[in-house]
C-alpha cells in the first residue's frame, strides 16, 4: 500500500487541479460570455437541432481574440469573438460556423469534456508511476523521460477525441441537409485563422490533430457511409 501512496496522491492532485481548472474556466467564461444572437446562425442552429430532436442548440459568444470554438466542461458551446468577428466580416460562412458547432456538440454527445477528467488525472498518476520506476534507472533524466511519455498519451487520446467529434459533426452536418463541404473549407481556412490562440482556457481543451489529416478522415467516413 504505502508503495502505491505517491500514486494515489498524483492522482488525487490531477483530480483537484482538473476541478480547479474546470471551475476557473466557468468562471472566466461566465464572465466574458453573451448569447449568439447573430438570424442567420441561429436558423442553422436551429436545423442542427431539428436533426438531433432537441428543442434548441445555445451558442454563447466568449469575447478573447482567438479564433477556436470550444466545449465547457459543464456542456455549453462558445464561440470566440475573433471567430465571430471572422464570420461577421465574411472571411467564414455561416455555414462554415455551424460545422465547428456541430464539431463541440459532438465533445459534448461523446462525454469526452467529462472524460478528460479521468485521462488528466490518470496521466497525472501514470506520470509519477513512471518517474518512480525509470529514476531507478535513469537517475535525473528519468523524470523527463516519464513526463514526455506521459504527455505523449495525452495527446494522443485528445487527437483521437477530435476525430471522433469531427465524425459526430460530418453526420450531423449531414443530416441537417448542410453537408461535409463547410466542414472541410472550414479546416483549410482554419490552420491560417487560429494561430493567435490566448486566454486562460487550458491547452488541453484546444488540442487539435493535423488539417490534411482531418479532412482525409471525413473523406473516409463519406466514402463508408456512401455504401
Ligand atoms: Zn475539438
Amino acid at each position: 500500500m504505502l508503495r502505491f501512496t505517491p500514486i494515489l496522491l498524483a492522482a488525487l492532485a490531477g483530480f483537484v487541479m482538473y476541478h480547479f481548472s474546470a471551475w476557473r474556466t466557468a468562471r472566466e467564461l461566465d464572465a466574458r460570455s453573451s448569447e449568439l444572437a447573430d438570424n442567420t446562425l441561429l436558423r442553422l442552429c436551429d436545423q442542427l437541432a431539428a436533426a438531433l430532436e432537441l428543442p434548441r442548440i445555445k451558442v454563447n459568444i466568449y469575447d478573447i481574440d482567438a479564433v477556436n470554438g470550444l466545449a465547457a466542461p459543464d456542456g455549453r458551446i462558445f464561440i470566440t469573438r475573433g471567430f465571430y468577428d471572422r464570420y461577421r466580416s465574411g472571411q467564414v460562412s455561416a455555414e462554415e460556423m455551424a460545422s465547428v458547432i456541430a464539431h463541440e456538440l459532438g465533445h459534448v454527445a461523446l462525454g469526452h469534456t467529462r472524460r478528460r477528467m479521468i485521462d488528466f488525472t490518470s496521466q497525472n498518476a501514470l506520470r509519477t508511476a513512471l518517474a518512480l520506476i525509470l529514476s531507478r534507472f535513469l537517475p535525473g533524466i528519468g523524470v523527463y523521460i516519464a513526463g514526455f511519455l506521459a504527455s505523449m498519451l495525452g495527446a494522443h487520446l485528445s487527437r483521437g477525441d477530435e476525430y471522433e467529434a469531427d465524425a459526430y459533426a460530418s453526420a450531423l452536418l449531414v443530416k441537417a441537409g448542410i453537408g461535409t463541404e463547410p466542414q472541410k473549407s472550414m479546416f483549410r481556412k482554419l490552420e491560417a485563422l487560429s494561430q493567435a490562440r490566448s486566454g486562460v482556457v487550458p491547452a488541453w481543451l484546444m488540442s487539435h490533430p493535423k488539417t490534411p489529416d482531418r479532412i482525409a478522415a471525413i473523406e473516409a467516413n463519406e466514402k463508408k457511409w456512401r455504401l
